[in-house]
């Protein structure tokens, strides 16, 4: 699910220190059908959930491998108490909201697809109830951020 009401969101607070935000691997994460390139059996197949537990799981899949941003997506939902799926992070963006855009009805979650960073603003707004987060300020003070922790980390 999406969130049910806006989260409380204060940057200053949340960079620079471990939230405990509960890691998850990138994975076709329902039973929602791939039409466009998993097998038809097997751990990866294109009707089941892909269990994964290595990142080379992840790597020898060709859906799992594309679903680093929608995994990252689902973590923050998460962390604010949602429960969306990868899929349906995938599904929104392809099939709904720019289904104009993005078509055969096939690709509808992906399969050697990510998505790109308009997309992934898009779903992040969307999975955290329609949130503006202010991005640019967002991204800007996280890459900053992120740059002070490697260079103290080396
Ligand atoms: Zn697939
Ligand atoms: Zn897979």
């Amino acid at each position: 699910m999406i969130l049910p009401s806006f989260p409380i969101m204060n940057i200053e607070q949340m960079t620079g220190k471990d939230l405990g935000v509960t890691p998850l691997f990138q994975h076709k994460d329902t039973p929602m059908l791939c039409l466009r390139g998993c097998p038809l059996e097997g751990k990866h197949a294109w009707n089941v959930v892909h269990e994964v537990s290595s990142s080379s799981d992840v790597a020898s899949c060709d859906h799992c491998k594309w679903y680093c941003v929608v995994a990252s997506i689902a973590m923050i939902n998460h962390y604010f108490g949602g429960d969306i799926s990868q899929d349906r992070l995938m599904y929104y963006i392809r099939a709904e909201l720019y289904r104009d855009y993005y078509n055969p009805p096939e690709t509808d979650i992906g399969h050697g697809i990510g998505l790109d960073v308009d997309s992934a603003k898009d779903a992040l707004s969307w999975s955290l109830n329609g949130a503006d987060p202010g991005f640019e300020d967002y991204f800007e003070k996280g890459e900053k951020n992120l740059h002070m922790n490697r260079s103290k980390n080396g």
